[in-house]
């Protein structure tokens, strides 16, 4: 392969694009929804993280033309049977409070000795004409009371697996070497590097 390729993430969010740009290096030239005049956001109505996934980048290739991938990540809890899953953003409802969030769930875990919960991320990419699909998983418990202050969602609830510290309490490079979305863009990254 000697041209830059297109390839379109979508998402609105431009740092996560640059990660990835850095990433796969000069061979493919990842763009934003934005950067391809795409300015809506997609609506996620699939009632699991494939669905949606597939969602985002099908709508992207169908409407623009381009290769695509598109990720969706949800926090899945054993003893609430899988939730809150695909519904993470809005499990305390449409304001989308990560605090609500939290809270709601460490309410409903109140009094249960199984805390096991898994984050899962999910890329779906479209390449010439057929659908990937990459899992990313990060194992791990719910604690009883949010601790630090780094990351986002819900991170100071969550401890990854053989550590005592949780999410929020590590830094993002420590995150980010361990974390569901890392691994599943790892899985994207090796598929990318072998069509060069
Ligand atoms: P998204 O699919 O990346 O937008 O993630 C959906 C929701 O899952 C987010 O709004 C967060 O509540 C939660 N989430 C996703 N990734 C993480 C993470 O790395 N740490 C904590 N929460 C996360």
């Amino acid at each position: 392969m000697s041209e830059k390729r297109i390839l379109v993430f979508a998402t609105h969010n431009k740092h996560k694009a640059a990660e990835i740009q850095q990433l796969v290096g000069d061979s493919f030239l990842i763009q934003t929804l934005d950067d391809i005049g795409c300015t809506e956001d997609i609506a996620e109505t699939g009632n699991t993280l494939l669905e949606n996934a597939g969602i985002k980048s099908r709508y992207v290739t169908n409407t623009y033309g381009f290769d695509c991938f598109a990720d969706d990540t949800g926090l899945e809890v054993e003893a609430l049977d899988g939730a809150p899953g695909v519904y993470s953003a809005r499990f305390a409802g449409a304001q989308r409070s990560d605090t609500d969030n939290m809270n709601l769930l460490l309410a409903k875990l109140d009094g249960s000795v199984n805390r096991k919960a898994c984050f899962h991320t999910v890329i779906s990419l479209n390449w010439e004409g057929k659908e990937h699909i990459f899992d990313g998983y990060l194992k791990g418990e719910i604690v009883t009371e949010k601790r630090g202050a780094n990351g986002f969602g819900y991170d100071p609830i969550f401890s990854p697996e053989g550590r005592s510290e949780t999410l929020a309490e590590l830094s993002m490079e420590a995150k980010n070497a361990i974390s569901h979305r890392a691994r599943a863009m790892q899985q994207l990254l090796k598929f990318l590097l072998e069509q060069q």
